[in-house]
């Protein structure tokens, strides 16, 4: 476990790095208390992050990999996103939001939600759902100043890898937390039903609206200078339109809808044979592509309903937004 500090924000990177399912955390202490941003660093960042006493958890997002050790703090209270604290209370809402219901059907993914939800809480150290389910108290607001053990805090709500997603700035220090905008050579996630392309770049411009100084990701690569991000920032998003290039052509060589799932836009085909996961992440990123590609005027109508039927894809789950919310379900 490596941990950096600026002015009094520890920077705490998780276990390989904070790889997925590892993330990385931040913690402000203060004279009366301690607060946290993120929660999956791993066995070595819980150790550490235990002797601390930790008033507050806030988590910027839903994401299994950033909140699957909330559980280990049960005296703090855990503060979510407007978007994400009925989700974090209601695990079918949390499987239609990541695509379980676009991809599986209604009853076979209520089938998994229930497994999902009983899954051991024996071993505390593998990322787990069971214990994390409703681990929420509450939600904070988007874009004003939190005050958090004497540091002010805002969320900037940049949607796109999530529909409610926010990346935590504290100006007083220059840095803005960027979480999943984490500049890794795999390049953006968004393949969530409530994940947006349009959304995802309009967010990264917002990330360089502030007077930011330091860029931290919550994976791998860790912290950059404002003039780095900015550099990696621009690759990171040509990856999207790579990736938009080649469902395109792949569309227009006559690759059936079948196939198109082998053409490497997202992960490799050997990812494919790893884990189930990645397939179902593959074509939820190559709807959202071939829809943004029928936005742009191309006539990939008909492609993309054979797609939908060959993959048994639920249109009316395909897209999730809701509606920001506080109140308790
Ligand atoms: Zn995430």
């Amino acid at each position: 476990m490596s941990v950096e500090k600026i002015g009094p924000i520890e920077i705490i990177m998780g276990e390989t790095k904070s790889k997925v399912p590892f993330s990385t955390s931040l913690l402000l202490g203060g004279e009366n208390e301690s607060v946290l941003i993120d929660c999956g660093g791993g066995r070595d960042a819980f150790a550490y992050l235990t002797q601390k006493d930790i008033s507050t958890i806030y988590l910027t997002h839903y994401h299994l990999d950033h909140i699957w050790g909330a559980h280990l703090f049960p005296n703090a209270n855990v503060s979510i996103n407007p978007y994400d604290l009925k989700k974090i209370c209601n695990p079918y809402e949390l499987a239609k939001a990541s695509g379980q219901y676009a991809l599986y059907g209604k009853e076979k993914a209520q089938r998994q939600v229930e497994h999902q939800c009983h899954q051991s809480r024996n071993d505390e150290l593998k990322p787990r759902w069971g214990p994390v389910i409703n681990i929420a108290d509450d939600c904070y607001a988007y874009d004003q100043p939190i005050e958090v053990a004497g540091t002010t805090m805002t969320m900037l709500h940049t949607p796109g890898h999530t529909e409610g997603f926010c990346c935590p700035y504290f100006p007083e220090y220059g840095v803005l937390f960027v979480g999943d905008y984490d500049l890794t050579s795999f390049g953006p996630w968004y393949n969530d039903a409530d994940s947006d392309i349009n959304d995802f770049i309009a967010s990264a411009k917002r990330t360089l609206e502030t007077d930011a100084e330091y860029f931290v990701t919550a994976h791998h690569k860790g912290s950059f200078s404002r003039q780095a991000y900015q550099e990696r920032l621009q690759q990171y998003i040509d990856k999207i339109y790579e990736r938009e290039e080649k469902t395109k052509q792949a569309v227009q060589r006559g690759v059936q809808p079948k196939d198109i799932v082998y053409e490497e836009i997202f992960y490799f085909r050997k990812n494919h044979r790893q884990n189930r996961h990645y397939l179902g992440s593959e074509i939820l990123g190559i709807a959202k592509h071939i829809e943004r590609l029928i936005a742009q005027g191309y006539d990939f109508v008909d492609y993309f309903e054979q797609f939908r039927s060959h993959f048994h894809l639920d249109i009316d789950f395909l897209d999730y937004r809701s509606q920001p919310d506080c109140k308790m379900l």
